[in-house]
């Protein structure tokens, strides 16, 4: 097998899965409990808060660990949003109805763009049958969000403003720092879902003025199932979990001791090995993007040709002549994995909102397909790949009707 949709899921790496051996079998014992072994879990808790908080520049204190990306973001964005109305208005609120609007003088709003991942679009829909405006930037013909397009969209009902870091499907990396400073200067506050960026590209939450951020562990070779919310100090989200009181009461619910851990390893991993992984990975791709483009006609590269300015292992390939999900069918009798765009959009069958917003026409939606790469490929698997690629490609059209 050549797997090649890191940008789905990573294997979970030896030495992180022996980091969480001992806290599903020795060291079980509930983090919240009084007695004096508990405390290893509680302390382990700490220390994998100190390794994640590290990775993006943060104190272990403002890391809130969730069940993944997809609460992660979801907590960002409902109770960020009814915050920053709060702050606005001096007062706590748990709705926003007319009553508010009337007191802000207008309805407040949210920007973010429309390349998101469905975990921040999907809230965002909620949150406009909630009583918020929402704002889409358009990104351009590359996946590139302008910040003179934000800016536009900042006016003063806007109270918050998400930004992914990294696009999941065509890796192009958005201007963060820019993004912050305006975010910043105009009282607004600002997330970024950093799942797929997370570990992969350096990220600072204070040069970036980011006050919340969503991650994942499973995208950096730590377990599924386990999230991050950073949550900037002196930002009072209300818990989108309620319960016993865990996390500072952000977020209740017994903590996943062992995937903690895990997550606390991954990222002191990623953050050794960054920068050696990104010009690897980065390697690879290329050479299996050259192979392609060098060999076969009709392919188009999905996203920015400036490799510097999206994620290492990502590319993303139109093939005229074909579907995307005819090759994905016959790559994987191959033993090749990779992806029609996001795992999300490909199961649900719905073409690619990313392209779509991107301005593709629809036959090169319908053509495309994502590889991701990872430091535990080889130049073999990236070569071989891309000689079934182009076998796969050569197959198909010749049995297109001419
Ligand atoms: N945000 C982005 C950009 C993602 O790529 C993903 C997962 O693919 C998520 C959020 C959701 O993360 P999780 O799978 O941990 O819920």
């Amino acid at each position: 097998m050549i797997y090649l949709d890191n940008a789905a899921t990573t294997a979970v790496d030896r030495r992180v899965t022996a980091a969480m051996e001992p806290y599903l079998s020795d060291i079980y014992f509930n983090p919240s409990a009084s007695y004096t072994p508990a405390a290893r879990c509680r302390a382990a808790v700490r220390k994998a808060a100190g390794k994640v908080a590290k990775l993006i520049g943060a104190e272990p204190d403002e890391i809130v660990f969730t069940s993944g990306g997809t609460e992660s973001d979801n907590t960002a964005l409902r109770e960020g949003a009814l915050y920053a109305v709060s702050r606005r208005l001096k007062r706590e609120i748990y709705t926003v109805d007319e009553s508010v609007a009337a007191e802000l003088g207008f309805r407040p709003a949210i920007v973010t763009s429309s390349i998101e991942h469905p975990a921040v679009l999907r809230t965002c829909e909620r949150l406009e049958k909630e009583g918020f405006e929402i704002r889409y930037v358009a990104p351009d013909n590359e996946g590139f969000v302008h910040i003179g397009d934000i800016e536009a969209a900042l006016t003063p009902a806007v109270v918050m403003l998400s930004l992914m870091a990294a696009n999941n499907e065509v890796g192009t990396v958005q201007d963060l720092v820019s993004a912050g400073r305006l975010a910043h200067e105009r009282d607004v506050i600002f997330h970024t879902d950093a799942v797929q960026a997370l570990g992969h590209i350096p990220l600072d939450v204070n040069s970036m003025n980011i006050d919340l951020l969503s991650g994942s562990a499973h995208k950096l070779n730590g377990p599924k199932g386990t999230g991050v919310l950073y949550v900037r100090s002196g930002i009072e989200l209300k818990p989108f979990i309620e319960g016993g009181g865990q996390q500072y009461g952000l977020r209740s619910g017994t903590e996943n001791t062992a995937g903690i851990v895990g997550f606390g390893e991954a990222a002191s991993l990623a953050l050794e090995g960054m920068n050696e992984a990104a010009v690897y990975t980065a390697g690879l791709r290329d050479v299996f993007t050259s192979t392609i483009l060098n060999t076969l006609s009709g392919v188009t590269v999905n996203g920015t040709t400036d490799y510097a300015r999206r994620l290492p292992g990502n590319i993303n390939l139109s093939f005229d002549g074909t579907e995307g999900t005819s090759l994905l069918i016959r790559l994987d009798t191959k033993g090749i994995c990779c992806s029609t765009g996001s795992a999300c959009a490909a199961s649900g069958g719905q073409p690619s909102h990313v392209l779509k917003a991107m301005g593709l026409d629809e036959r090169r939606i319908k053509g495309s397909l994502r590889f991701s790469f990872s430091a535990a490929n080889t130049r073999e698997d990236a070569v071989l790949a891309a000689e079934a690629v182009i076998e796969a490609a050569h197959f198909l059209r010749s049995m297109m009707p001419q």
